[in-house]
């Protein structure tokens, strides 16, 4: 039987429910516990995958190709494994599906209501993921904070499931925040207030995290327990830090896992967790330390490239080198003077995924600069169709060359729609989405990174390299180094005469994980430290 943990987050929005669901599943793992995760957001949105990255975050891809809210990849970082669409789920799919069945006449002539419709449909999701992923303990995290005006139909559905399988099986952890005033004094009473809002809703947590800035004193614990009526061995401190991957080892030490344990009546198993602990040491001391350049139109604090970001860490983990991560401006690069000045001290390039032409010459620019200087290069989805259109101006002399996504006159369009995409109207759900395979050229830096022959990749996008160029551009020196299985798509580009610039049309990096660091990145940031290394030794001449 499954037992259910429940997160809902209180105060402001970003307070860390998702971190916090993903070390918690992290710690019940080692304890040999089979973990399964739930993200539930209620916008009406019927998938995370219209909405725009700057307000939202990046759009996660699972291997089912379902486009999901950005937790999802913390779950599958910190929790090892790969989720389905079953993962993920919003009041917009909620809703179409109640009135879908609704419209069949399913519901027999009775009036269909929130409650108990709604919340049925809900809980039925949540039952269903439980049942079918044969999980010990299911972690259901409740996006939005408690207060909103979209969120209570949920919060009456997880409070119904403590009555239907227990309370002893289900156990409600509230994240919130302690308030700083301007001088520095700690403020509990958004935490009391939120907390009063769950209970008004029919829930009373077991356990408080409570994010902060400053060390919790135990006078403050105290005053939490009091006010929200949870044990004070139940308010669990959770402070600010830079390493998210930290973050289970913080928790274990103040028992975290221990308690939620014991209130779900599970036998506790010691921890296994050496190989955890080694990799945030390797994090927090690198020996080498490299700088890449992201090049998009998304900067710097937004969550727009988060798993680009963190599989970056990861490839630097397994070469025990610091990543560090310069933000350059697609949009504005083409109105800098000096690219050298922009790229100084770098020691790689990064074109990441996108849609719209906003930003496209910046990108194509960044290809140039890397390519030219026979700097590292990793285009990932549209920074794999920049390096084609850059490689065919420039080096095939196409002049024009373009994708018709942002040209739809190009004479040369070397990036074009799929005959499939033709005439596909609604956007949501309609791209190539989810893992597809591709076969390495055996003679290829993309098989010395993989060292398999067969990869599998998840995709999200529309357009293609188009077949009509193959020749003209494979005769000028740009390796067609993966294709799909039956040769029909271009997956993989790299360039013959440079020492290492890859594209790829699919995202390794929603594959990435800190204990597994997906090969590309890991040979990229390799390439990254030889590089810099060259670097070095030329200055020194
Ligand atoms: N906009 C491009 C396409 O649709 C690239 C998409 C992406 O980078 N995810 O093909």
């Amino acid at each position: 039987m499954t037992k259910y943990i429940f997160v809902t987050g209180g105060v402001v929005s970003s307070v860390g429910k998702g971190i916090t669901t993903a070390a918690l599943g992290r710690l019940l793992i080692n304890r040999g516990y089979k973990v399964m995760a739930l993200k539930i957001d209620p916008y009406i949105n019927v998938d995370a995958g219209t909405m725009n990255p700057f307000q939202h975050g990046e759009v996660f891809v699972t291997n089912d190709g379902a486009e999901t809210d950005l937790d999802l990849g913390h779950y599958e970082r910190f929790l090892g494994i790969e989720l389905t669409r079953h993962s993920n789920f919003t009041s917009g799919a909620v809703y179409s599906e109640v009135i879908a069945k609704e419209r069949r006449g399913e519901y027999l002539g009775q009036t269909v209501q929130l409650i108990p419709h709604i919340t049925d449909e809900i809980k039925r999701r949540i039952y269903q993921l439980a049942r079918e992923s044969g999980a010990d303990i299911l972690i259901t995290e409740i996006g939005g904070t408690i207060g909103d005006f979209e969120t209570p139909p949920f919060v009456w559905a997880i409070r119904d499931i403590g009555r239907e399988v227990g309370r002893e099986n289900v156990l409600y952890i509230h994240v919130s925040l302690i308030a700083y005033l301007s001088w520095g004094e700690p403020k509990t009473k958004p935490t009391q207030h939120s907390v009063r809002a769950l209970q008004e809703l029919g829930i009373q947590p077991d356990i408080l995290i409570c994010r902060t800035r400053k060390p919790l004193t135990e006078e403050l614990r105290r005053k939490i327990s009091i006010f929200c009526g949870v044990p004070l061995e139940g308010v669990i401190e959770s402070r600010d830090t830079d390493i998210v991957y930290e973050i289970p080892l913080i928790y274990e030490k103040q028992g975290l896992a221990d308690l939620v344990i014991r209130k779900l009546n599970l036998k506790n198993n010691p921890p296994k967790l050496d190989e955890w602990r080694e990799m945030v040491e390797k994090l927090k001391n690198p020996k080498h330390h490299v700088t890449v350049a992201i090049v998009g139109k998304y900067t710097k604090g937004s969550d727009a490239y988060i798993s680009v970001q963190e599989a970056l860490k990861h490839g630097g983990i397994a070469n025990d080198t610091g990543v560090k991560i310069k933000w350059v401006d697609s949009e504005s690069l083409p109105r800098r003077r000096d690219l050298r000045k922009v790229f100084a001290g770098v020691d790689g390039i990064l074109v990441p995924g996108g849609f719209g032409h906003r930003g496209i010459e910046g990108m194509i620019l960044a290809v140039k600069y890397a390519r030219e200087n026979k700097i590292p290069f990793l285009g990932l989805c549209l920074g794999m169709q920049c390096m084609v259109i850059e490689f065919a101006r420039n080096v095939a002399g196409l002049k024009g060359a373009n994708s018709t996504e942002f040209d739809p006159n190009t004479p040369h369009p070397v990036i074009d729609l799929m005959p499939e995409q033709r005439g596909i109207i609604d956007k949501g759900g309609t791209m190539r989405l989810g893992l597809y395979p591709c076969i390495l050229d055996r003679n290829s830096k993309a098989f010395e990174a993989y060292k398999q022959p067969i990869i599998l990749e998840r995709h999200r996008h529309r357009y293609e390299f188009n077949n009509d160029y193959r020749e003209i551009l494979s005769s000028k020196g740009l390796k067609l180094c993966g294709l799909s299985p039956g040769g029909e798509l271009v997956e993989m580009v790299e360039l013959e005469d440079h020492p290492w610039m890859i594209g790829v049309q699919f995202h390794p990096e929603f594959r990435s994980k800190p204990l597994d660091p997906h090969p590309l990145f890991r040979a990229f940031v390799k390439a990254m430290l030889e590089y810099k290394n060259r670097k070095g030794q030329g200055e020194r001449r």
